[in-house]
Order: C-alpha cells, then sequence, then structure tokens
C-alpha cells in the first residue's frame, strides 16, 4: 500500500494493516514524517515525478492521508496504479465551493454562501449571505487556517487580506447547537458501513475532545446523516473513508464540509469499535469485507495538542489508551491523542476529565451532573 503524506493519519493506517499482513510506503516532504517512523519512506515533494514513480511501482495501490495533495501527483500515480479515492473526490475535498456546490445539488442543507473572487464580489456576497459571516480561502484550509470573521461589509478588505487575498467563499455563520461527524466508508465492491455520529468539540477551530456515540442521539438524526453522507458517495462512486463534519440546528443537520480520508473525529473507533476507521479504509481499497462499526458504550477522545503531558501520568489515567504520534511540540499541533474506553458513562466521563487535568488546554465540562453522557 502506497501513501501520499507521512502523518499521524497514515501511521495510524500503517498501524492497522499491519496485522492483515499488508505493507506500506508513505512519501513525505518531511525526512522525519510521523508515519516514516513506522514504515517504508521515500522522501521529497510530492510533485517529484521519480519519487511517484518509484511509489506507484512498489505499491499495488495508493491512497492519502491528506486532501490537499496535488492533483497532478494523483493523476500521475493514476496512470500506472489503483488510487483512492478516486480524482473526483479529491477535487471536490479541495475546493470549499465545488463541495458546497455538491451539497446543495444533492439537497443537503448547507451555509448560504456567495464565491468572493475578489473586491468586486464584495458587495454581492455581503447582501446574498448576511452576517455574522466568515470568510474562507476556497483551497487549502484547515482547522481555522484560511478563513475570518467577518463583522460589517467595512471589514470584507481586511478580511479578503487575511486569507490571502485568493479565491475565497463567504459563508454565513450557522448559530449550531452542537457539531457532529459522520465517519462512513464505501468499498470498491459498493458495500458501505456507518461509525455512529460522533459529538465534537473544538478551540480556535481545532478538535479538542470527541465523544461517540453522541450523547443523546436519536434514531432521526443518525439516518438523517447516514443518509447524506450515502448520497455523497454514491454521487462521487466513493471508496474508502469518508468525514462529513455537520452543525446540529433543533432536530436538522447542516453540512459544514468534507474530508476524504480518515479523520480526527474517528480516532475513538481504534480501541471503541471492533474494526477502526484506519483498518475499514483499507479494506475499502481493496474490496475486503468491511468491518463492524457499531458500538453501543460510550468512548471518548482527547487530543494532545501543542506540547504532551508526562507520559506516566497519562498512562496512570483509567481507562486510558494512549496514542502518540512521534512528533516534535509546536503550538497547536497534533502531537497524540488519549482514547478513554471501557467504562460506563460516568466513568469515561471522569476519565476524560482526569485527562483533561493533565493538559494545557481546558475541555468543555460534562452536560450531565458530571457526566457527558445522560443516564
Ligand atoms: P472548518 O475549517 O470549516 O471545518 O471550520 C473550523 C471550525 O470553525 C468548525 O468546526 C466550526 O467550529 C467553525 N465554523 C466553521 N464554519 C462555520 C460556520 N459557517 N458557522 C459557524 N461555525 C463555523
Amino acid at each position: 500500500m502506497g501513501c501520499l503524506g507521512g502523518g499521524q493519519l497514515g501511521r495510524m493506517m500503517a498501524l492497522e494493516g499491519y496485522p492483515l499482513g499488508l505493507s506500506f510506503t508513505f512519501l513525505d516532504p518531511a525526512p522525519d514524517s510521523s508515519a516514516g517512523q513506522v514504515a517504508d519512506r521515500l522522501v521529497g515533494p510530492y510533485t517529484d515525478p521519480h519519487l511517484l514513480a518509484e511509489l506507484g511501482a512498489s505499491s499495488d495501490l495508493v491512497t492519502f492521508e491528506f486532501e490537499s495533495v496535488p492533483q497532478e501527483a494523483a493523476a500521475q500515480l493514476a496512470s500506472s496504479t489503483e488510487v483512492f479515492p478516486g480524482p473526483r473526490a479529491l477535487a471536490v475535498a479541495q475546493d470549499r465551493l465545488l463541495e458546497k456546490r455538491i451539497f446543495t445539488d444533492l439537497g443537503i442543507p448547507t451555509a448560504e454562501h456567495a464565491p468572493v473572487d475578489g473586491p468586486e464580489d464584495f458587495d454581492a456576497a455581503w447582501a446574498k449571505v448576511g452576517h455574522p459571516a466568515r470568510l474562507k480561502s476556497r483551497r487549502l484550509g484547515y482547522d481555522g487556517h484560511g478563513q475570518s470573521r467577518v463583522s460589517s461589509r467595512q471589514d470584507m478588505a481586511r478580511a479578503f487580506s487575511a486569507v490571502g487575498g485568493v479565491p475565497s467563499i463567504l459563508e454565513r455563520e450557522v448559530a449550531f447547537d452542537r457539531e457532529l461527524s459522520i465517519i462512513s466508508v464505501r468499498s470498491k465492491t459498493g458495500a458501505v458501513a456507518f461509525y455512529p455520529l460522533t459529538e465534537n468539540h473544538h478551540e480556535e477551530s481545532v478538535l479538542r475532545l470527541s465523544l461517540a456515540p453522541a450523547p443523546e442521539l436519536t434514531a432521526r438524526l443518525e439516518a438523517a446523516a447516514q443518509e447524506l453522507s450515502s448520497a455523497l458517495m454514491e454521487e462521487l462512486d466513493y471508496c474508502g473513508v469518508l468525514a462529513v463534519e455537520l452543525f446540529q440546528v433543533g432536530d436538522r443537520l447542516v453540512a459544514n464540509e468534507m474530508a476524504p480520508r480518515v479523520h480526527n473525529s474517528g480516532h475513538w473507533t481504534l480501541d471503541g469499535a471492533v474494526v477502526s476507521q484506519f483498518q475499514n479504509h483499507l479494506r475499502a481499497g481493496l474490496g475486503w469485507p468491511l468491518g463492524t462499526t457499531a458500538t453501543r458504550r460510550p468512548h471518548a477522545m482527547v487530543n494532545i495538542l501543542s506540547s504532551a503531558p508526562e507520559l506516566e501520568a497519562l498512562l496512570e489515567v483509567p481507562l486510558a489508551r494512549v496514542h502518540l504520534y512521534g512528533k516534535r511540540p509546536r503550538p497547536l499541533r497534533k502531537l497524540g491523542h488519549v482514547n478513554l474506553t471501557g467504562g460506563a458513562a460516568a466513568e469515561v466521563s471522569a476519565a476524560v476529565l482526569a485527562t483533561g487535568a493533565l493538559l494545557t488546554a481546558s475541555l468543555p465540562a460534562p452536560r450531565y451532573a458530571g457526566s457527558y453522557w445522560p443516564e
């Protein structure tokens, strides 16, 4: 298996592929990449034709672990080997405007928005979208990078330069009750499976805490999320894991964005699901049977950002399974995560708080008398 990108997502993919006898080669510009520490690595730019040829020659199948991979790199690989997910999913996920268009075409609710290619579009976009709003660059945005809140029409010029003066969209802010995500998987045979909806808490636009299944999950919400994800996968003739980030407003779901890859809000599946998102992504690409995704027990995932606490202290937290990525500390960098799993809701919640007490950033307080899930 070859992979473009050698970050932590690739590393966890490899670790989940080894039990099935798979081997991995990662292409990444960083000589000390997270995945490169546990698998074969090719070091250099994603667009280097020689490295791409080498990756293609050493792999029967290639995937990617971030959606900003240059389309020409994926296309070069596709001329000699199979690449999944396919080029259309990649193109759509790389451009927020195309993403919004596919949501709209499929009848999937999404925030009011308008394209902003330059100052000539400020008036029309502001009039259409209303406020509060966010200006987001169409391409290369992640974890809040490439976006800026816009408080007034006069503020548009500042926001446009803050996102780099590149083609963007103005998007209405959604007054959501909470953020959710659905992680789905579709095999090249057409088989599909869904993990339970997950509730996600962000700070500074970076994921801090995921709770799965989402507290107070209704059959109706679950069905709505599965339906919209199925529609996307069908439309894109999708293969692999697809994550869709959602806002819940009342009993409605509004799609924020999609990621054509394994996703941070699915890391709990490493210890909380029978088969993780990482292994199911590989099984999907290989056309192998998909593994069980269901779980009835509560699971939580806490991200370790910026700097890691004492490992021994983390290991002492009851129910904690610690995953470190072998990355050097840097502000807001994802260095690892802790899964809290294997107990009742109150025990998992207490374990989340114990983990949180070791971290520099604070986590949201439990909503239900000391627990993140209602009785
Ligand atoms: P994104 O890069 O689009 O995933 O945005 C990162 C985070 O910013 C999201 O997880 C939300 O917390 C917040 N956000 C993004 N877009 C909106 C929106 N239209 N309305 C409200 N919050 C948003």
